[in-house]
């Protein structure tokens, strides 16, 4: 599943293949669609903006194409047209006169209308995103020290798009790991400063992995490492998928222990020897 980051980025060349541009022809695979085919060609598409893991095409007459991937949803982009080389199956195409993208495989498709957007079932329940510019820290920090919150372990609570939107596996471990708290805390097991470094973690290593796409680790840790000759795989996170690797703040093994199914990576020196 991918994460906001992920997310962010996917719609980010979705939008600048077709934001500002006119629709030449647009395809529905649903029925129930159908009826919209004729009535949005012609206008322009106003903006492709993610909404946790779902992805917003805003059209100029006030609808707007909502889509979540779930698992195997997947956009393509073309440069002429042509139908990428794919089994699976199409759901939309919206074709612009230079360039088209296809939503395949996503079985969450909706045409909504402005207002419906933000009161969609999904959408309305998301916590603020993590990627998203508007966010702010004190928003961030806020939620971490809420009686919603305050009394959920992280390691499930990190996970709840309804906490944080755009947060996920390998963004949970390294934001544990960063802000030196045990994946067993609750908020409330914090000191001040580990929900400060939680809150500040949250927002600035999502956004570095959007920037990046996909470290966590900061520029100084990549080239010393780089120069090493490490893999990608081996500097783009601290301690998410480096079970028994060698910590980079310590030199132990970086551990790994399983949490609903998924696996939070940690370091006992960092994460395990304060109260
Ligand atoms: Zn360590």
């Amino acid at each position: 599943m991918p994460e906001g980051p992920e997310i962010w980025r996917a719609a980010d060349k979705i939008s600048n293949a077709i934001t500002g541009k006119e629709i030449e022809a647009i395809f529905f695979a649903f029925d129930e669609l159908k009826q919209f085919e004729k009535s949005l060609q012609g206008l322009k598409i106003n903006s492709v903006t993610p909404r946790g893991k779902a992805i917003i095409t805003s059209f100029e007459n006030n609808l707007s194409l909502y889509s979540h991937n779930q698992l195997y949803g997947k956009w393509m982009i073309s440069e002429n047209g042509d139908e990428p080389d794919t089994n699976r199956s199409l759901r939309v195409a919206i074709h612009t006169h230079d360039k088209s993208a296809f939503l395949y495989s996503a079985s969450e498709i909706e045409i909504l209308d402005d207002g419906e957007v933000e009161n969609h079932s999904y959408i309305k329940k998301l916590g603020p995103d993590v990627v998203h510019p508007g966010t702010t820290y004190e928003e961030v920090l806020e939620r971490y020290i809420s009686s919603t919150f305050k009394n959920r372990k992280l390691s499930t609570l990190l996970l709840d798009q309804g906490f944080l939107s755009g947060l996920g596996n390998y963004l949970r471990s390294e934001i544990l790991f960063c802000s030196g708290v045990d994946p067993d805390f609750r908020p409330k097991d914090c000191s001040e400063e580990q929900i400060e470094a939680l809150a500040r973690n949250s927002l600035d290593l999502s956004r570095r992995s959007y920037k990046t796409g996909g470290l966590t680790t900061p520029d100084s840790l990549v080239e010393a490492l780089k120069e090493e000759g490490a893999s990608r795989g081996q500097y783009r996170h601290y301690a998410y998928g480096r079970a028994g690797k060698p910590c980079y703040k310590c030199g132990k093994d970086i551990l790994v222990m399983e949490t609903g199914g998924r696996k939070v990576y940690y370091c006992v020196t960092e994460q395990k020897n304060h109260n």
